[in-house]
């Protein structure tokens, strides 16, 4: 039995299949995010996310943009998968999380794109916000391992998770890269209408952490398995950096990953809200920075949008691009 990636394993088993059922059987009535719509999406009913039956893909493509282990040097596989069960009013890729560019796939076409990014030699799946259609992506990965996939998935999530689909996870992803987007209530509620935000977001990391551990580069630089933090700064502390990083510390690790991000541009709806409306500062980020220090927390990469050196612990040289990345 194949152990590695783990999706593998539970192919070989049976397990994947079961479990990609058992995630389908949650979309007659939808809950696999905290806003549990209730509707039955097999039968077209569309909730928050307004998605139905089958997942909608805007592009997928190597991507060399992402943290410096998971492009690597051949390119991360990205799927960037239509709609969100967010909605940020700054989202930089609202055209297709929020206003619906691409088209929707079945999921032996989505399989067939999983196949052809690791023919094009990228390192990993990078699944770019997948909560809303992951029973899709779980049936499309039974038909893609049976198809020779074998290199492993990363769950690129804005972090609005609940525990139990998170949980349906254990076994078959091995690379977490959930945001940490808010420490506070009110931020989440106001601009990206995700009420209760740091409740399921803690909870849902810290399940995460549980079930892969620290991330694991290996000596090729390439992440293996583990999990990796992204933290947006946004401007006038509305990130709430100090209850992320007090968290990450205290129920985490101190040698958790944390991309610290400062790529934050008012897109969308942001330059209609003043306090949304501008850059972060420098101050601003190098606040975050030293937030970030003071809890110990020495693994993970800077952007160098402002020339700012990495930090003390970091081992690999951190060079984020700014653009096309999730949000
Ligand atoms: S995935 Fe979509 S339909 Fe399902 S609970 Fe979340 S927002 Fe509602």
């Amino acid at each position: 039995m194949r152990n590695y990636p783990s999706y593998l394993k539970a192919f070989d088993a049976g397990t994947l299949a079961q479990r990609s059922k058992e995630a389908f059987a949650l979309l007659e009535s939808c809950v696999l995010c905290p806003r549990r719509c209730r509707v039955n999406r097999l039968k077209g009913e569309k909730g928050f996310c307004r998605t139905g039956g089958y997942a909608r893909v805007c592009s997928y493509m190597p991507h060399h943009g992402e943290e410096p282990p998971i492009s690597g040097t051949r390119g991360s596989g990205a799927i960037f998968f239509s709609q969100c069960t967010m909605a940020c009013a700054y989202c930089q890729n609202y055209e297709f999380s929020q206003e619906r560019s691409g088209r929707e796939v079945q999921e032996d076409e989505l399989a067939g794109f999983m196949v052809e990014l690791q023919e094009m030699g990228c390192h990993n799946i990078n699944l770019v916000s997948p909560t809303h259609i992951m029973p899709q992506i779980l049936k499309s990965l039974v038909i893609a391992a049976g198809n020779g996939l074998q290199i492993p998935l990363v769950y690129n999530t804005g972090g609005y998770e609940l525990p139990e689909i998170v949980a349906l996870l254990d076994g078959i992803v091995d690379i977490y890269l959930p945001d940490m987007r808010y420490g506070r209530n009110a931020p989440a509620e106001r601009y990206s209408q995700a009420p209760q935000y740091p409740y399921y977001n803690q909870k849902a990391v810290k399940l995460m952490h549980q079930q892969v551990g620290v991330a694991d580069i290996g000596d090729d630089g390439i992440i293996k398995r583990g999990l990796v933090i992204r933290h947006l700064v946004l401007p006038q502390g509305l990130s709430g950096t100090e209850t992320v990083m007090r968290f990450v510390a205290s129920e985490l690790t101190t040698q958790t990953y944390i991309s610290l991000m400062s790529q934050y541009t008012p897109y969308y709806h942001a330059p209609q809200i003043q306090e949304l409306s501008r850059r972060v500062s420098l101050e601003e980020y190098e606040d975050a920075q030293k937030i970030r220090d003071s809890y110990g927390l020495n693994n993970g990469w800077v952007q160098e949008s402002f020339g700012l050196e990495r930090f003390a612990g970091v081992h690999i040289k951190p060079s984020l691009s700014k653009d096309k990345e999730k949000q």
